[in-house]
């Protein structure tokens, strides 16, 4: 019994693990209407892209967010929309 609080307690804790701060990794490229490139921070916990950086929480979410490893952040790029050839 006491053993099945724990693991209830420990759910509890990955569900709401929202207080932990997540660290942002990855940052999205995106290929601006005048051909400039413009970054995105990408958040760990929703992948969601914002252009907002260095907040302290997720505006969609309210992940805490980590930005100590930002400047070494992973530049990743959209994958490109693969149109259906038309016949
Ligand atoms: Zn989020």
């Amino acid at each position: 019994m006491r053993q099945t609080i724990g693991i209830l307690a420990n759910a509890l804790i990955d569900a709401f693990g929202y207080r932990k701060p997540m660290q942002v990794t990855e940052i999205m490229i995106y290929l601006s209407p005048n051909y400039s490139e413009t970054g995105y921070s990408v958040y760990p916990k929703c992948k969601n892209t914002l252009e907002r950086e260095f907040i302290r929480f997720c505006e969609r979410c309210s992940q805490r967010l980590d930005w100590s490893g930002y400047r070494n952040a992973e530049l990743v790029y959209p994958k490109p929309h693969i149109k259906p050839m038309l016949s």
